[in-house]
C-alpha cells in the first residue's frame, strides 16, 4: 500500500479526482489474439500459469499507453480455492501464481513510467496505481450468476468471508496499491467483504457492484442499501459499479450521488454489448460510445472511469480526453 496517502489526498482534493481506469482484460487479451480464454473456465487468469509470450504484461502497457491512471491484476477470477480446483495446484502453489498476477502489474507499471516519465505524452499524469482485482464468489462458480446474484442465498457471510480471505490477502501481501472489489452482484457478498475488510487494516479499496436498471444490484436490491457500512469504514475510497450497461449507470449514480459523504464514486461499464446463449457477443451497432457518456457521469458525480468488458484502449483514450474536456 505504498500509495494509500496518494490516494487519501485525492479523496481530499476533489478538484484534482478524477482517476481514469482501464478496460477489459479478457476483451484485449482476446484481440491481441488469445480467443482460447473465452472457454477457459478460469477464464483470462488461466495465463497466470503459462503466459510465455507476456501477454498479460502486454495488455497492462497497451492501457497504460492509453492513458489509464489505475491498472486492475489479472486476478478476477483468480480465488484461491478456484485455481486449486480448476489447476490441480496446492494451496501455496495457488498464492504464488496469484502473486504473479500482482507482479505482472507492478512490473508493467513501473517499466511504462521509466520509460515515459519525462515525456511529454505522460505530462500532468500521476504515476499509475495498481489495483489488486477480486471478483464475486460467483464468478467462480462458472454458471453466470455473478449476473444474477442467484448464489447468495445458498451461502452464509462466514463462508463468504472464508473464500475471499486467502485471495485479498495474496494480493495485499503482494504490494497491490489498492484494492478493486469488483462486479459484485448482492448487497450481502458486499458486507461480507466489508467485515474481512478490517482484517486487512492498511488496506484501501473501491467496492463496485454488477447493476441492472433503476439503480438495483443484478441481485435486485437498491444499490443504495450498502451506504451505511460503507460509510462506517474508513478503508472504502470509491463506491460505484461496473460491467453493467452504460445505459443504466446514470440511474446507480443518482443513487448514490446524494449519500455517498466523502467517498468518491467509480463507474466503469461494459460497452453495452450482451453475450448471448450461442457464446457470442451482440448488439455493436446500437450501442452508443462509453466516452459520450462522460458528461452525465461527471454531472452526477462518477471521478473514477473507466471500462469493463468489450472496452479496449482506444475507448479509454477516449474517455480520457473526454474527461479532461469536460473537466476543464
Ligand atoms: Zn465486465
Amino acid at each position: 500500500m505504498t500509495d494509500s496517502t496518494q490516494i487519501d489526498d485525492t479523496v481530499e482534493d476533489e478538484a484534482s479526482s478524477f482517476w481514469v481506469l482501464d478496460g477489459g482484460m479478457a476483451t484485449e487479451l482476446v484481440r491481441i489474439g488469445y480467443e482460447s480464454i473465452a472457454n477457459e473456465p478460469l477464464w483470462s487468469s488461466k495465463l497466470l500459469q503459462s503466459d510465455p509470450d507476456q501477454a498479460i504484461k502486454t495488455v497492462h502497457r497497451n492501457f497504460l499507453e492509453a492513458g489509464s491512471d489505475i491498472i486492475e491484476t489479472n486476478t478476477y477470477q483468480a480465488n484461491v480455492n478456484h485455481l486449486c480446483k480448476c489447476l490441480d495446484v496446492t494451496g501455496e502453489e495457488a498464492v504464488t501464481l496469484l502473486k504473479k498476477g500482482v507482479s505482472f502489474a507492478l512490473e508493467a507499471r513501473d517499466e511504462f513510467w521509466e520509460a515515459n516519465k519525462l515525456e511529454d505524452k505522460v505530462a500532468g499524469r500521476r504515476k499509475p496505481l495498481v489495483a489488486g482485482s477480486v471478483g464475486p464468489y460467483g464468478a467462480c462458480l462458472m454458471d453466470g450468476s455473478e449476473y444474477t446474484g442467484c448464489y447468495i442465498d445458498n451461502v452464509t457471510e462466514e463462508y463468504l468471508i472464508d473464500w475471499h480471505r486467502p485471495h485479498l490477502q495474496a494480493l495485499v501481501e503482494a504490494g497491490v496499491d489498492i484494492i478493486a472489489l469488483e462486479t459484485i452482484p448482492a448487497i450481502a457478498e458486499g458486507i461480507a467483504l466489508i467485515k474481512l475488510l478490517k482484517e486487512f487494516p492498511d488496506t484501501k479499496v473501491w467496492l463496485s457492484f454488477s447493476c441492472k436498471d433503476n439503480g438495483m444490484t443484478c441481485r435486485g436490491e437498491c444499490v443504495s442499501t450498502i451506504i451505511e457500512p460503507v460509510q462506517a469504514s474508513d478503508q472504502i475510497i470509491a463506491i460505484g459499479c461496473n460491467c453493467t450497461a452504460p445505459d443504466h449507470v446514470g440511474d446507480v449514480l443518482r443513487k448514490l450521488q446524494k449519500l455517498r459523504g466523502r467517498k468518491s464514486l467509480v463507474v466503469y461499464a461494459n460497452s453495452g454489448e450482451e453475450w448471448t446463449k450461442e457464446k457470442k457477443w451482440s448488439g455493436k451497432e446500437d450501442c452508443k460510445p462509453l466516452h459520450d457518456y462522460i458528461p452525465e457521469w461527471v454531472e452526477l458525480g462518477a471521478s473514477w472511469i473507466g471500462g469493463c468488458c468489450r472496452v479496449f484502449p482506444d475507448d479509454i483514450r477516449r474517455i480520457r480526453e473526454t474527461l479532461y474536456k469536460v473537466h476543464r
